[in-house]
């Protein structure tokens, strides 16, 4: 039976489609519980999709079919053989179709409502049994959305980064994040830690957003100021002082586990249990914790020194110039000196060594503490799928939850 006039006319409608398309035919599968969309295009000639220029009709594809937004529960797919033009530039080409992205399975109002849907919803597993999608469509959906986004994000300029990294998978795999400081988003994610991971990085940023950089927070590591020196010419690298800190504080527990050790050997527990005590910051002690290290502080132990020594370093940030900061530091570097512990006197050579950039803090003061907060979001994302097996995939997943890009369908 031949459609309703009135229904075909309606799917047109629905579907947005310009004059050379019709919707040819609707079929309803009541026990497929399906809905099947035929379009036929019926104009003799067709743009070229590389220059636009009209051109005659070659021949028609062979049957392809898209996944449409359901109508009421029934799943909805659209089906069209499409026209190929012929070019006297380019040859024999297939036309593009007003409905979907090339190349993609899905139009672009399903792609629309999977990419919010994704995004609302907690879990992913969650949001694709709602779309009846499998794994490797919905991937498919997100790594669109996420070109899309950072096709978007090339005009915009981006004056500090962040560079961190985290641990992929157990054992020591690691990925290479860059983070966007002022408006808390990552960048981009690479695999493993080496030279070429850090300039991959700053690669994702094309030559003018190269220049626009003013500077990045990194660790004390060789070659992210390697990538910084070579690929962005005005931007200054700020070490990272939470990065300063942490070598502060495996120093104060480098200390802390030796003279344990000896101690312990001699019969004396006292600093047996400590390492807690001696981590923590005095400002976010509870009351008892405060007794508990100033008893310890009493006896004088070579680790009472290392804290004293990590926690006089915190005030080197609060100081207001780098001619101030240039002074506590040597001050500083003396104070370590006098105590002589190998763990704090080797973090101070560190310091010193890469001293130059880490008073350019003062000029910018910059940190990863950005950061910080978007390794806890990758972590939930890492939570949200069992295991990646393809880094892609890991890489598309964080950009689409923690890059606020604007992945939008304009049609
Ligand atoms: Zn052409």
């Amino acid at each position: 039976m031949p459609p309703l006039p009135s229904l075909t006319s309606h799917y047109h409608q629905l579907l947005g489609l310009p004059p050379n398309w019709n919707v040819e035919n609707v079929t309803l599968s009541i026990t497929g519980k399906q809905i099947e969309i035929r379009l036929v295009y019926t104009d003799k000639q067709a743009e070229c999709p590389e220059c636009g220029q009209l051109c005659k009709i070659y021949d028609h594809t062979s049957e392809q079919q898209w996944r449409h937004l359901d109508t009421m529960q029934f799943e909805t797919i659209i089906v069209a053989r499409l026209p190929r033009c012929k070019c006297k530039e380019h040859g024999v080409k297939t036309v593009r179709v007003p409905w979907a992205a090339r190349h993609s399975r899905f139009t672009l109002m399903f792609e629309s409502f999977a990419i919010e849907l994704l995004m609302h919803c907690s879990s992913i597993k969650a949001a694709s049994s709602m779309l009846n999608l499998n794994w490797h469509a919905v991937d498919e959906i997100m790594r669109r959305a996420v070109k899309r986004g950072l096709n978007r994000r090339e005009s915009e300029a981006i004056a500090y980064l962040g560079i961190d990294e985290k641990s992929f998978k157990a054992g020591q795999h690691y990925v290479t994040t860059l983070n966007d400081l002022d408006k808390g988003r990552v960048l981009e994610v690479v695999e493993h830690r080496t030279n070429e991971a850090a300039k991959a990085l700053l690669e994702s940023l094309n030559k003018k957003q190269q220049e626009q950089v003013k500077a990045v927070s990194a660790d004390m590591w060789k070659p992210y100021a390697n990538a910084v020196e070579e690929l962005l010419p005005n931007a200054d690298l700020v070490h990272d002082r939470f990065h300063i800190s942490k070598y502060l504080s495996e120093a104060v527990d480098a200390v802390r586990r030796k003279e344990s050790r000896e101690l312990d050997q001699a019969g004396d527990k006292r600093l047996v249990g400590s390492k807690y005590v001696w981590l923590r910051n005095p400002e976010n002690m509870r009351e008892q914790q405060k007794v508990e290290l100033s008893n310890l502080m009493a006896c004088e132990f070579k680790t009472s020194q290392a804290w004293a020594l990590k926690n006089m370093f915190r005030y080197f940030w609060q100081l207001g110039d780098t001619d101030g900061a240039s002074f506590f530091f040597e001050y500083w570097s003396r104070r370590v000196d006098e105590v002589g512990l190998t763990p704090l006197i080797e973090v101070k050579e560190l310091l010193q060594r890469h001293f130059d950039h880490i008073l350019t803090y003062f000029k910018h003061a910059i940190t990863n503490a950005v950061s910080e907060g978007l390794n806890s979001k990758i972590q939930i994302v890492k939570a949200s799928a069992r295991g990646f097996h393809r880094f892609e995939s890991y890489r598309n997943r964080i950009l689409f939850y923690c890059g606020k890009l604007n992945m939008a369908i304009s049609s």
